[in-house]
């Protein structure tokens, strides 16, 4: 007969891996279902000094293999699966990736967000060849050329700081007046001399055949349309929860973020969810981790309560 676990936990950011850490603590078997970009958005990211613990900061990614380390070594079983249904109409529960069948008592959503894109058919064309969502990952490959970062959130002042250590020189576009970002990013930002700020601006079209040339922007107070050259357009216009997957059964905002019903369990028992998945608002690692926490301790009371 397949094994039924205590509960399965979809997604390995922060979130997965303290709910990991809590939950096989406690004596559950616990299969974490990581995905094929196993260790989430801080894969993506390079210093992180915010998170207490690491006084003089940390690599995103060492900081996410100590978290999968960390969980492993209380009994965490992990496969670098995708899931891609789940069955929530009976328990066991049973969720399906594209490789097998799990079945389990409960189950921790963690699946956090991804980066979200314009959706211009010339964003989409030149994806990979100029046009990229990853500063970190793709950075290298701008060294001495003039960039673009469209967006005015913390994310955007992250990526533009970070480019500068290889790009010429760094516009950010954002179709506002003001900033969303925190002061302290806006200030970092602002006093690069490799940056610049191009305000009430929005890209209508990324322009190049074979490599980012440029882009087209129309301003969005006076409607005047203008080229502005560039060679790589950097997206950090926020996110969106990886929910699809839910969608109809899962009680969700209309931005698509899980709603928890009671604590950190949904409106199905003995489904919870924890981290980006739920938040649009704190959005950082720490509260992420702070929400696998008390998701995998209010499963562990729901499952005791189950008897
Ligand atoms: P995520 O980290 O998004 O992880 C989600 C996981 O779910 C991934 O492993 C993914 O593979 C998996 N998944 C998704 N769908 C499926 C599926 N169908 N099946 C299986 N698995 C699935 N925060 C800080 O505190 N400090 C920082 O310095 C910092 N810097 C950042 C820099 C950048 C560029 C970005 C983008 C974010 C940064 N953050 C930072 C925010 C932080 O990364 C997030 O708040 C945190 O990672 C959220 O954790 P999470 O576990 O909820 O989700």
């Amino acid at each position: 007969m397949a094994k039924i676990y205590g509960v399965i936990i979809i997604g390995s950011g922060p979130a997965g891996y303290t709910a990991a850490i809590y939950a096989a603590r406690s004596n559950l078997s616990v299969l974490m279902l990581q995905g094929y970009s196993a260790g989430g958005q801080l894969m993506l990211t390079s210093e992180v000094e915010n998170f207490p613990g690491f006084e003089t900061g940390i690599l995103g990614p060492e900081m996410m293999e100590k978290f999968e380390s960390q969980a492993r070594r209380f009994g965490t079983e992990m496969l670098p699966e995708d899931v891609i249904s789940v069955d929530f109409s009976q328990r066991p529960f049973t969720v399906k990736t594209d490789l097998g069948e799990y079945q389990s008592r409960s189950i921790i959503i963690a699946t956090g967000a991804s980066a979200k894109w314009l959706g211009l058919p010339s964003e989409k064309q030149l994806q990979g060849r100029g046009v990229t969502a990853c500063a970190t990952c793709d950075g290298f490959f701008f060294k001495n050329r003039d960039v673009i970062v469209i967006g005015g959130g913390d994310t955007a002042m992250e990526e533009a700081t970070f480019l500068t250590r290889y790009a010429n020189h760094i516009t950010i576009v954002h179709r506002r007046d003001t900033f969303r970002a925190s002061k302290i990013m806006q200030d970092r930002a602002a006093k690069n001399p490799k940056i610049s700020f191009l305000m009430n601006s929005e890209v209508t079209e990324v322009l190049g055949d074979e490599a980012v040339t440029g882009v087209r922007l129309r301003n969005t107070k006076t409607g005047e349309e203008s080229t502005f050259d560039t060679q790589g357009v950097f997206l950090a216009i926020g996110h969106q929860p990886n929910t699809e997957l839910f969608k109809g059964v899962i009680d969700m905002d209309a931005a698509g973020y899980i709603v928890p019903s009671e604590f950190t369990m949904t409106n199905i028992p003995g489904v919870f969810a924890a981290g980006d998945v739920t938040d649009h608002r704190y959005r950082q690692a720490i509260t992420a981790a702070g929400d696998g926490c008390r998701a995998a301790i209010d499963l562990e009371r729901w499952l005791a309560e189950q008897g």
